[in-house]
């Protein structure tokens, strides 16, 4: 892994001016969240309905906004846009989730290999992501008798598979849980207020062009969905929340609640900072949001944790 990444950063960044009595040149916080944004939200889709393609990527990349996609590789609905799933949404930003490739259960252990590896393997194959790069998992909703391997044997699958289980669907389904933007937006205020992680499960989302006759599965209403991308890129732009994908936000808290910064060297115009973390840097490379107090000043940036010392240089 390249991790020759050098930062050097120039001290007439904007930010809020201190009073110099409240100042200690070169103290370094770690935002809790990236960019210092107050709370963190995902937006999560399953089972690769033809409408998220149709619908939900479009009017996400219209707003900035992103979102994990828990797909099954191997259904009908998924090979119909296959084009769009292997070569177009990733690019727009999209993230992939693993959602099984047929969402029809598992039969036993040698089954589950196929159902859960084939879709891990599918998704680094069309993003081109390597081996190392962590996948968000979001176990199908099928019955007892469709599941036949234990947490045991999930969790061994995961592990071997490089994937993190995602946060549970009780209570964060839409639609199913949720009908009203209120409701919903109300998830995304909770991690504003709790500071912390909140998120959302939709599967169909309603589709008025093209007319196909019929809505996908649990279709949430485009008067109910489009207000609420608008008052979450509100909230975005207002920087109260970083939007983002599981894996992201899983990375950043992991790294995070290990971290540690230290000041190396201090002076009026020059100081180091070390960022260490003990998440592992194979699997654990996403920047973290670092805040350095300069004279009359705070500056902003990312840095990845690792050896590399960070140099924060006045130029004027
Ligand atoms: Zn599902």
């Amino acid at each position: 892994m390249n991790r020759s990444l050098a930062l050097c950063l120039l001290l007439f960044f904007l930010g809020m001016a201190l009073p110099s009595s409240a100042q200690d040149p070169g103290e370094t916080r770690i935002a809790k969240w990236k960019d210092d944004r107050t709370g963190a939200f995902l937006l999560m889709f399953d089972d690769s309905w033809p409408s998220h393609v149709q619908v939900a990527v479009p009017e996400l990349v219209k707003r900035g906004l992103i979102a994990t996609f828990y797909v099954c590789p191997g259904k009908g609905e998924h090979l119909k846009f296959s084009a769009d799933w292997d070569n177009k949404v990733w690019q727009q930003g999209m993230v992939y989730g693993n959602h099984t490739m047929t969402h029809k259960g598992v039969k036993d252990y040698t089954n589950a290999i196929t159902e859960i590896g084939d879709c891990a393997r599918y998704i680094r194959k069309v993003t081109g992501a390597k081996e190392t790069k962590l996948v968000s998992y979001g176990q199908p909703g099928v019955g007892p008798k469709d599941w036949n391997i234990t947490p045991e044997q999930l969790k061994e699958l995961l592990k071997q598979n490089n994937m993190i289980d995602r946060p549970p669907f009780a209570n964060h389904g839409a639609v199913y849980h949720w009908k009203t933007k209120e409701e919903m937006l109300a998830l995304a205020d909770k991690a504003i207020t709790n500071k912390g992680m909140e998120y959302l499960v939709i599967h169909g989302v309603e589709r008025l062009k093209p007319d196909w006759g019929y809505q996908d599965f649990w279709a949430l209403k485009q008067d109910v969905f489009f207000p609420l991308l608008d008052a979450l890129k509100e909230r975005q732009d207002k920087h109260q929340l970083w939007i983002t994908d599981h894996i992201s936000a899983h990375q950043y808290e992991t790294e995070r609640n290990t971290a540690e910064v230290k000041v190396l060297e201090r002076s009026a115009s020059k100081f180091h900072v070390e960022l260490k973390t003990k998440a592992d840097p194979v699997y654990y490379d996403h920047p973290l949001t670092l805040i350095t107090r300069v004279p009359e000043d705070t500056i902003r940036y990312d840095a990845i944790p690792g050896n590399i010392p960070i140099v924060v240089e006045k130029t004027q």
